[in-house]
């Protein structure tokens, strides 16, 4: 095999393993802040459900308040209407405003009431919530730890082959093929090379054409006319 595919291949051989634990490494923090967002989210759900509550709650207060006066107006015109002297017209206004008044009390406390329901409905929903948060955050702190762990084995690791990796001469490796191979390692997923077999490329499967068997036996860095990867033989 020509001397650069040899050196391009040895460089694979620790770059591949390099790129799937730089990937882990970019990819543990991802999943990590992503978990989190969503754990977020449900809490600002459980506070806006909160605030919904509240705002319900002052309301039927509020309209409770408002019952009471209109309660109390209609007993001081029961009183007024029992008064002997009374007569018919204001009587007549009196029984009027009492009917409008039991019509409005009616209302609202069908107001106060629904709005009451409403509240407990959320209430509920804020519970089922609040159970469905601690789940999930007793899997996000197992999930953290895993990641923790996970994150300090792949440093290691990198460390190693980082220390392998200068090992590794790239010497002799023309500078133009050992950017093309560095280029391809990131767009091809850590796989810069492809070796060709029974015509085609092992990688995409791609059917190679002929002539370009030739100048890879010629010496020439040749790549996959489909997957552009540096097309190596074994023999
Ligand atoms: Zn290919």
């Amino acid at each position: 095999m020509h001397a650069t595919l040899q050196a391009l291949l040895g460089l694979q051989q620790i770059d591949r393993k390099l790129y799937k634990v730089e990937s882990e490494l970019r990819r543990l923090p991802e999943e990590l802040s992503r978990r989190e967002a969503d754990l977020a989210k449900l809490a600002a759900r459980r506070d806006e459900l909160r605030a919904r509550v509240a705002v319900l709650r002052a309301e039927s207060k509020e309209i409770e308040d408002y019952t009471t006066g209109m309660r109390q107006r209609q007993r001081k015109l029961e009183n007024e209407s029992n008064k002997p002297k009374v007569d018919a017209a204001l009587l007549a206004s009196f029984e009027h405003e009492i009917r409008s008044l039991k019509r409005n009390i009616s209302q609202a406390e069908d107001d106060a009431l629904r709005k009451m329901g409403n509240a407990d409905e959320v209430d509920t929903e804020i519970a089922e919530l609040e159970v469905r948060m601690e789940k999930e955050q007793e899997i996000f702190t197992e999930f953290r730890a895993n990641v923790e762990k996970e994150l300090a084995e792949a440093e290691t690791k990198r460390a190693e082959l980082a220390t392998q990796r200068e090992a590794a001469s790239a010497d002799g490796v023309p500078p133009e093929a050992l950017n093309l191979y560095k280029r391809l390692l990131e767009t091809r997923e850590g796989e810069a090379l492809a070796e060709l077999a029974d015509g085609h490329c092992q990688t995409c499967f791609v059917q190679i054409p002929r002539n370009l068997g030739v100048r890879l036996a010629r010496g020439e860095t040749v790549q996959c006319p489909t997957c552009t990867r540096i097309l190596y033989t074994t023999f």
